[in-house]
């Protein structure tokens, strides 16, 4: 560097940059140079504010559950129970409809038999094939009643899943290569 005094402070381009800073390699002159060193000052203050933050989040044990990723599952759950609640309420409604529907059907096969019995009584009019096919008709009306023919619950077997299952998945990798912020 030649005579510091010939070169102007390339701050306030009045006074003569008598020193260079070593950083931003700006010419300052002493007053420039004392504010240059002042706002350095508060972005160092900024630094260490981060750095006080992030060390109390460090020292600060995992007891809150409040990062992200738990929310991330505390989501999915809540989602797919969500999911769950409302096809079974689906599936429930309609099941009571056809079980109504079932019950409507045997009362009127029910009917029929009681009309037989009650005439069979009346009359005196039966035998052993006559008592066997009303006690099988009767039998055969409870068991609908009881495990219905014509409607099922089943699972549905489908290729892509309704509810996607999630899982944590760590990628590998080497402290070394992040150290001092190097990647
Ligand atoms: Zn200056
Ligand atoms: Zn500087």
């Amino acid at each position: 560097m030649a005579n510091a005094s010939n070169v102007q402070c390339t701050k306030c381009t009045k006074n003569a940059g008598i020193t260079t800073c070593d950083g931003c390699l700006a010419k300052l002159c002493r007053r420039c140079f004392n504010d240059h060193r002042q706002d350095l000052s508060k972005e160092f203050d900024n630094v260490v504010y981060e750095h006080d933050m992030l060390k109390q989040e460090l020292e600060t044990p995992n007891k809150n559950y409040s990062h992200h990723l738990l929310k991330q599952i505390d989501d999915w759950k809540k989602d797919s129970i969500d999911k769950i609640n409302q096809l079974a309420d689906l599936c429930r409604t309609d099941v009571v409809k056809l079980l109504d529907k079932n019950k409507n059907q045997l009362t009127d096969r029910f009917r029929k038999i009681s009309n037989k019995l009650r005439k069979g009584r009346d009359d005196e009019d039966y035998v052993e094939r006559d008592l066997n096919k009303w006690m099988t008709d009767l039998k055969d009306l409870k068991d609908e009643l009881i495990k219905p023919s014509n409607f099922r619950v089943e699972e549905d077997n489908q290729r892509s899943p309704w509810i996607q299952k999630i899982r944590v998945h760590e990628d590998f990798y080497d402290p070394a290569k992040v150290e001092d912020g190097k990647s």
